[in-house]
């Protein structure tokens, strides 16, 4: 097909207080004798959002342990336990972060489709529909909300289960979920969407769809993030929209440099996408000098620390690891630097960008 035909979510709720609609919404998507499983980020356990779920009959939460971005051995792992304890779920809901909401995409898809999730890493091999999956964001910025991939660490790749099975049926925007993220965790997600912006906005595959996306969300990350002010409820209400306008920027576009080398250093040193993204950030001025430029001011006004020297005493054999990643994202550099791009990124070039961070 010459155009995408761009697979969406299905059901959108937005507002303050709109986790409390949960059950009414969950309602006709239960099967008899078959529970909603809640996976809960982990840094809920023993806090209020838990005892807000509306439990019914056999419905169970899972605290999901996101200390490591998810693994194609974890889905497969909660996938099994899933099956072996119930058969078959009505839903899977995920209620967290970018990571937790990949992990309900990918075990909704893995309910349903056999062999190991690390089969379905790449486009479109995904062969049937998942189980029922919705997702309810704790942090803004990823736009995995409304993404049609799952981001997973493979036995052999960092790569995403991308398919028009992937999107949600139903997310929760929610901001007040958002309120209690730390400082620090708040604003690499957050720059995520920053990011995502100018990676699409900046990038050859911009259209109007993309660019309509991004500049709203461009704005509102400004509005947000330029500038010395306290953080308010307004901040967590304009970043939730600046996450979704962001995620449906690149949907339909494609990300950039950043995302391209900072895959590396998750593949290799398992640095989180957030911060990673930010430490390449702060040193590719050569291919978004405005963004980049804009960025740092971002960094001093929110006083954030970005780690420096991460890649210092790393082997030839690690560096080459990091670039055989890095280049495998052949979109993401065609989409930064055009078709191109070989010439332009060679081996040597990504070498001492990656000595630099
Ligand atoms: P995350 O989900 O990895 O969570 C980061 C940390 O914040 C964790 O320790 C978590 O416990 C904690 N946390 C979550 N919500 C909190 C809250 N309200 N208060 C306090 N702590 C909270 O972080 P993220 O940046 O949202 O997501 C990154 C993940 O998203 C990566 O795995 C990345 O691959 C994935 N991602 C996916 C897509 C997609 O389209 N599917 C896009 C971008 C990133
Ligand atoms: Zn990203």
């Amino acid at each position: 097909m010459q155009f995408r035909n761009f697979k969406m979510v299905s059901y959108v709720v937005y507002g303050r207080g709109s986790f409390n609609q949960l059950d009414e919404i969950l309602a006709p998507q239960r099967k008899v004798d078959a529970p909603m499983i809640f996976f809960v980020d982990h840094f809920f356990e023993g806090k209020a959002l838990p005892n807000r779920i509306p439990l019914r009959g056999k419905d169970k939460i899972i605290f999901v342990d996101v200390t490591y971005e998810p693994k194609t051995t974890q889905v497969d792992a909660l996938a099994q336990q899933l099956k072996a304890e119930f058969g078959m779920v009505s839903g899977i809901i995920g209620i967290g972060g970018g990571s937790t909401m990949d992990l309900a995409k990918a075990v909704s898809l893995m309910m349903t489709n056999p062999g190991s999730s690390a089969d379905y890493q790449g486009w479109d091999l995904v062969k049937f529909p998942g189980v029922y999956k919705a997702g309810i964001p704790t942090l803004s910025g990823t736009g995995a909300e409304v993404s049609r991939t799952t981001v997973l660490t493979g036995p052999t790749r960092k790569l995403g289960m991308n398919s028009d099975f992937t999107p949600f049926d139903q997310i929760v925007l929610d901001p007040e979920l958002t309120k209690d993220a730390p400082a620090n965790q708040r604003f690499y997600t957050g720059m995520d969407c920053y990011i995502h912006c100018i990676e699409s906005l900046e990038g050859n595959f911009i259209n109007e769809f993309s660019k309509s996306y991004g500049e709203k969300a461009l704005q509102l990350c400004q509005d947000i993030f330029l500038g010395k002010k306290p953080w308010t409820d307004e901040h967590d209400d304009k970043l939730m929209m600046a996450s979704y306008a962001g995620g449906m920027s690149i949907a339909y576009s494609q990300v950039g440099v950043a995302h391209a080398v900072s895959y590396g250093l998750s593949y290799l040193l398992g640095t989180k996408h957030g911060i990673g993204n930010c430490i390449v950030m702060n040193h590719i001025e050569e291919y978004y000098p405005k963004g980049v430029a804009e960025f740092k001011q971002m960094v001093a006004n929110n006083d954030i620390f970005i780690p420096e020297g991460i890649c210092k005493s790393l082997s030839d054999e690690q560096f080459e690891a990091m670039i055989n990643v890095s280049l495998g994202m052949k979109p993401l550099w065609e989409n930064a630097l055009g078709k191109n791009w070989e010439q332009i990124m060679t081996r040597e070039k990504l070498r001492a960008l990656y000595e630099k961070l």
